[in-house]
């Protein structure tokens, strides 16, 4: 079976150094995917792949069978990609319902940007809903803690109806309880999207994650749930330094 997501034969070089290295990686429509690996492994690369952002020297990067190497990062965020980073997006003066409101933006015609509404239209709703930020619709998003201010990130991007969601770190910095809520966000938010999650946080991944891949110096050392994973020899060694 095709995946939703193809990568075929990645290599990418930066001036001379290679960071991704002959790598294949597919993704099948609903998964919520999980990659892991030491710094230096090549994770965020191979999201600024997928995202546009860095060209690759070779190979093929396939969305619903379409070649995404070579198009613009506006193109691929069109095409339905969206992705968190590591620093914060959101407009600290505006209110959570606002910004939400601001990202919607993307997809209304611009005459939609001129009506006055009373109300926040349905989409920014259900994504209040979904990340439990409903109370704090009107309070300014500079008052958010950190967990809620990834949420808000993580509903930013899903009022823009992307069906891939590529997110970096998301629990990075976050209480228990945050991390468990946002895995449990997580989990509802992949049964209507695909999720690629960029993920450190061990605990994290035996509690929520089902399929994990794991890169070592750009390239793919194995995949598998947690616990085959968890028990791959290689793995240990590299990645949990036992
Ligand atoms: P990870 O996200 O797994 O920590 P990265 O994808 O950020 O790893 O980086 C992979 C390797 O590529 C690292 O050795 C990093 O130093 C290098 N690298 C990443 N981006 C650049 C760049 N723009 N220029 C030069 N080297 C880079």
């Amino acid at each position: 079976m095709t995946g939703l997501l193809e990568v075929r034969g990645l290599n990418v070089v930066f001036d001379g150094f290679r960071a991704v290295t002959d790598l294949d990686f597919s993704v099948a429509a609903g998964e919520l995917r999980f990659v892991i690996g030491p710094n230096g492994a090549g994770k965020t690369t191979l999201i600024d792949v997928i995202t546009g952002r860095t060209r690759p020297a070779s190979g093929s990067v396939r969305f619903d069978g379409h070649e995404l190497v070579g198009q613009r990062e506006h193109r691929i965020v069109r095409m339905g990609i969206g992705r968190t980073f590591q620093t914060s997006v959101v407009f600290e003066e505006l209110t959570v319902g606002e910004n939400l409101d601001l990202a919607a933006q993307f997809r209304r015609p611009l005459v939609s940007l001129l009506r006055r509404r009373r109300a926040y239209p349905d989409d920014v709703v259900a994504v209040l809903d979904t990340t439990g930020l409903g109370e704090l619709v009107d309070q300014p998003a500079g008052v958010l803690s950190h967990g809620q201010r990834q949420w808000l990130e993580i509903g930013m991007l899903m009022v823009q109806q992307p069906r891939l969601l590529l997110l970096d770190e998301p629990v990075a910095g976050m209480s228990r309880e945050e991390r468990e809520r946002t895995g449990v966000l997580l989990r509802e938010v992949a049964q209507t999207h695909t999720v690629v999650v960029v993920e450190h946080d061990m605990e994290f991944l035996r509690r929520f994650a089902t399929v994990v891949t794991v890169l070592h110096e750009g390239r793919l050392l194995c995949q598998g749930t947690v616990a085959e994973v968890q028990a791959d020899p290689r793995v240990q060694e590299v990645y949990l330094g036992r």
